[in-house]
């Protein structure tokens, strides 16, 4: 086998991270001016819909359906001409999605509004709905928020289902944005010893991988290096790639990384992190496990950044036993 590719783990680690189930078929290859008109006209057609940024959902108060019919959004003020296609389910569904104009005061009362963060951490709906609403939320975001050329000033024009932006005016075309983001976990190579840091706005006693954005011009290994420098004062040697993950908030990659430090002196950046320390293995899997003496933990599972931290704490395991 090529490479490392023999040793690429199964299941992919970035499979296991919320937001990353998704069982649509894109179909990108195939996408033209009028991909989301003929999918609408299809009586199978849904949608995701969202109103002042937030997921809609039919409720009974026990079961959250984030997916709506045509004939079941006639009341919602949805834009259907800016609707977007995300792709087709596994039974040729067409799945598509939406803005609604509608106040939140004014939804019939089967209907909540609720914040992707909160449908994520509630878990209100399934993990590959997720996954769909992530890319939805994204994309119907990115159109909603560029309806104007960025070159000429001109209104723009929706195409390609959302995928593509197209001005009448001066004839460019624009793209929809995945940031990258790198996070890491960086790792002392003279201890058992990971590095977390707490950001002003974490929740009390959550302690996380340092991370940052991908800067245009930089590899993702300087990237890791950069920020790790600049947050906490730690050179970084080598880096390895571990998993990434979708983050629609609102259009974000996360990049995941282990990074090998190469010195041990932390010098916090005050403006991004309120704490940041060297946590031994042992600590490391209370935080995990949510035993820790002093409460502190690491993030939900959910998060990239518990399975990077998972990762290194269970890679020690199968050390211990040998
Ligand atoms: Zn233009």
């Amino acid at each position: 086998m090529i490479m490392r590719l023999a040793d690429a783990p199964h299941p992919e680690p970035s499979s296991e991270t919320g937001f990353a189930g998704n069982r649509l078929e894109r179909r990108s290859e195939k996408r033209n001016a009028d991909s989301a008109r003929e999918a609408l006209k299809d009586d199978r057609a849904h949608l995701y819909l969202f109103a002042e940024g937030r997921v809609l959902l039919k409720h009974d108060e026990e079961v959250f359906d984030p997916l709506f019919a045509p004939g079941e959004i006639v009341d919602l003020d949805v834009d259907l001409e800016e609707a977007v296609l995300l792709g087709f389910d596994i039974d040729e569904t067409p799945v598509l999605a939406a803005d609604s104009g509608i106040d939140r005061e004014h939804l019939p009362h089967f209907i909540k509004a609720i914040d992707l963060r909160s449908v994520y951490t509630q878990g209100l709906v399934s993990a590959d709905r997720l996954g769909a609403i992530a890319q939805a939320s994204s994309l119907v975001s990115w159109n909603r928020t560029h309806r104007f050329c960025s070159r000429c000033g001109h209104q723009s024009e929706i195409t390609d289902g959302g995928y593509k932006r197209a001005c009448p005016n001066c004839e460019a075309l624009h793209f929809p944005r995945t940031d990258p983001v790198v996070i890491m976990l960086a790792l002392r190579t003279d201890a058992d010893m990971c590095l977390l840091g707490r950001g002003p706005h974490f929740n009390e006693g959550m302690y996380s991988c340092l991370a940052g954005f991908v800067e245009p011009g930089e590899t993702i290994e300087n990237a890791v290096r950069r920020e790790t420098e600049e947050e906490a004062g730690i050179r970084i040697g080598k880096v390895a790639y571990h998993a990434s993950q979708p983050w629609p908030f609102p259009h974000t990659l996360m990049i995941g990384c282990h990074a090998e430090a190469e010195t041990t002196e932390i010098r916090i950046d005050d403006d991004e992190l309120e704490d940041c320390r060297w946590f031994a293995r042992a600590e490391v899997r209370q935080m995990l496990d949510n035993t820790h003496p002093q409460g502190l933990r690491t993030p939900p599972m959910g998060a990239i950044a518990a399975h990077l931290i998972q990762a290194w704490v269970e890679e020690n395991r199968v050390e211990d036993k040998e």
